[in-house]
């Protein structure tokens, strides 16, 4: 299949899940998970029409994002280690992987504010990148007193099932945190996924190989 063909039955699994629970499209934003994805792959799917990119590491991004026009919005979604938050706070316009106040520190000593979610390990997974639920209230309460980041919401990437079915309890648990937070942002679901998300209330999907094909290592 070509990065056309997949960008459009991207969009319509989209706009069926969509359809499927009454919502409107515009509500659900298509962040394309682009790590490991050549700048020429990005630039392809920015003519389509993608504005929207997702990337894991700060260096690997640099030069994509300095190689990308400028109408781009970048969002930060791997782990976000405090010495470099700086950095992916100057660079990128949302940071989805909020989750310790180091990482706020020195995202306060930026020259800009960006958008941020905070990372829930909605499933409590040992070793899962993410708070666990009953850290976030009081992780919030940071977020919000953070002069450059605007909380928008939560992002969860949650475990890894065989079946997109049985990760619904845990895209509604974090609709359900997110309401009970005032979350106005709610990332959730990938490639396998994201279909029973968006009718659980994901704003924000986070899709890679069903966009770009299988990752180059
Ligand atoms: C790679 C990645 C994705 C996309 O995964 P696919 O299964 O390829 O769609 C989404 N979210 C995060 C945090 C990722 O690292």
């Amino acid at each position: 299949m070509s990065l056309e063909e997949r960008y459009r039955a991207v969009l319509q699994r989209v706009a069926k899940a969509c359809e499927a629970s009454r919502r409107d499209p515009s509500s659900v934003t298509l962040v394309a998970a682009s790590k490991n994805q050549p700048v020429a792959a990005l630039l392809e799917m920015y003519d389509l029409g993608q504005k929207e990119f997702g990337e894991n590491r700060l260096q690997e991004a640099l030069p994509k994002i300095a190689a990308l026009p400028t109408d781009v919005t970048w969002h930060f979604i791997g782990r976000l280690q405090s010495n470099k938050a700086r950095k992916a706070a100057d660079a990128f316009d949302v940071i989805q992987t909020l989750e310790s106040k180091a990482q706020l520190r020195e995202i306060d000593k930026s020259c800009k504010v960006v958008d941020g979610l905070i990372e829930v390990n909605i499933a409590d997974e040992f070793q899962k990148n993410g708070l666990s639920v009953d850290y976030v209230d009081e992780f919030l309460q940071e977020v919000l007193n953070s002069t450059h980041v605007h909380f928008r919401g939560l992002m969860t990437v949650g475990p890894a099932l065989d079946d997109p079915e049985k990760m619904r309890m845990y895209f509604r648990r974090l609709r359900e945190l997110g309401e009970r937070l005032g979350s106005q942002w709610l990332s959730m679901g990938m490639s396998g996924d994201f279909d029973v998300a968006i009718q659980e209330g994901a704003t924000h999907v986070r899709v890679g190989t069903a966009l770009f094909g299988p990752r180059p290592q």
